[in-house]
């Protein structure tokens, strides 16, 4: 008998680690499908991996793999072989050292900000988009969908066009320009919603159970819990980059407060298998919402459980959630981590967008604004201790919400062309 596959020259594409998805709430397992919420209690489902799996990853596995996200492919739930994934390559933004934001904030231990801008549809939402595509397209979804605040529509339709797949994304319809025409200039379908995010949201959660939308996969609808393991990748970098270290405090800010949940779980798997080791008191979760919508700092301050939705208001509309689907376990993470929350005014948000650029050369959109501003107050209040490092996540582009800042600043001199002219104005001294 003769073997079709010669063994010496296919290298084997490494298996998926993920085992399972299981109910946040109650704990019953489900199989790895498009499945986003449990039969018996509702609860959100997530993805459970293979810890003997997990454990046999190595440090130079993760070196050796590629200079994006992929390089975590052994701790993803898909991904693993190359061709199988949608992609535009984010991940590997710059970890920008910040001393000079450090010491006007007054805060003597490292400052760091993880810059999300800098990946190809410029925010972090490309790493769960492309997580939750590669799922989707591998689950025989062929349309692919989102509800968005802005920068998912944005990475979904770059996604779909780079695979040649059609998208379909719904927005509502007040959003910023620059996050509507990034989005549309991909070609795909574009809803504007007349309503807040949470309207959207609902609308989609109807569509996706229609037969017309029976192939289509909306990323953080029936795919979410893959969509979701995307968020950890900022958490395996940060560490990553700080030389497999976690470092004492993070500052995220939160819609859904998912992202926030995924760089604690990140940490931990880190840790646990024995990738990346923890600072002596452990690391310490905060994160940041604007007043414009603030259940889950709100529902901290109250010390309860229980999110109470508001209707967004604010120029913070990539974090306009109302109903925050992962409020409840971002509230866990920051207190069992002893962390904290809180919230900034859009005029704190102007000016912590134009702090964070004028002392590290980082443009925010109006989100890294609201983490900037809450880091700020943290430091202000002594929930956050100046002398641990701390590392700050930028997730979006200043240029995708440029009228924060266009009525603020602007050229400093208006000068004729000539010598006589720029020494009048004063620019010779
Ligand atoms: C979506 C988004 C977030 C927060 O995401 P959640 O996981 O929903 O909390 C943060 N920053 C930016 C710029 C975003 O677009
Ligand atoms: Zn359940």
């Amino acid at each position: 008998m003769t073997s079709i596959i010669d063994e010496t020259t296919t290298s084997p594409v490494a298996e998926s680690p993920a085992r399972a998805l299981v109910c946040r709430g109650c704990g019953a397992e489900y199989p790895l499908a498009a499945q986003h919420a449990c039969y018996e209690c509702f609860g959100p489902l997530e993805v459970a991996y293979d810890q003997a799996a997990l454990a046999r990853v190595t440090r130079g596995q993760i070196v050796a793999g590629p200079q994006n996200i992929w390089r975590y492919a052994p701790l993803l739930p898909v991904g693993q072989d190359p061709a199988s994934r949608v992609t535009l390559d984010p991940g590997l933004t710059p970890l920008v050292s910040a001393p000079a934001l450090a010491a006007e904030l007054g805060i003597s231990a490292p400052l760091w900000v993880k810059d999300d801008s800098a990946n190809p549809t410029h925010s972090f939402k490309d790493r769960v988009v492309s997580v939750a595509l590669t799922a989707a397209r591998g689950l025989g979804f062929t349309r692919f969908a989102c509800a968005s605040t802005g920068n998912l529509a944005n990475s979904v339709a770059a996604h779909a066009a780079r695979a040649g797949v059609p998208s379909i994304v719904f927005i509502p319809g007040d959003l910023e320009q620059g996050k509507v025409i990034t989005t549309a200039v991909y070609g795909g379908d574009l809803v504007a919603i007349d309503g807040s995010y949470d309207d959207v949201n609902r609308l989609c959660s109807e569509l996706v159970e229609t037969d017309e939308f029976e192939d289509t996969a909306f990323v953080n609808v029936n795919v979410r819990p893959f969509y979701a393991e995307g968020s950890k990748t900022l958490g395996y970098e940060v560490a990553e980059q700080l030389g497999w270290r976690i470092p004492a405090q993070v500052v995220i800010p939160m819609a859904s407060g998912e992202l926030l949940t995924k760089i604690d779980k990140a940490f931990s798997e880190l840790v646990e298998i024995g990738l990346a080791t923890a600072p002596s008191g452990g690391w310490r979760v905060f994160g940041a919402q604007s007043a414009g919508c603030n259940p889950i700092a709100t529902a901290l301050h109250n010390d309860t459980d229980e999110i109470t939705p508001v209707r967004p208001t604010g120029i913070a509309k990539s974090l306009n959630i109302g109903d925050p689907a992962a409020g409840l376990y971002a509230l866990e993470a920051v207190r069992r981590t002893g962390g904290w929350m809180d919230y900034a005014d859009d005029d704190e948000i102007r000016a912590a967008i134009r702090l964070l650029a004028r002392t590290t050369g980082v443009f925010a959109e109006t989100a890294g604004g609201v983490t900037t501003a809450v880091l700020q107050k943290l430091v202000a209040s002594g929930r956050l201790d100046p002398s641990l490092e701390t590392v700050v996540f930028n997730t979006g582009e200043g240029l995708k919400t440029i009228d924060a800042v266009a009525g603020q600043v602007g050229p400093t001199y208006r000068v004729k062309p000539s010598l006589r002219a720029a020494r009048e104005a004063g620019l010779l001294g």
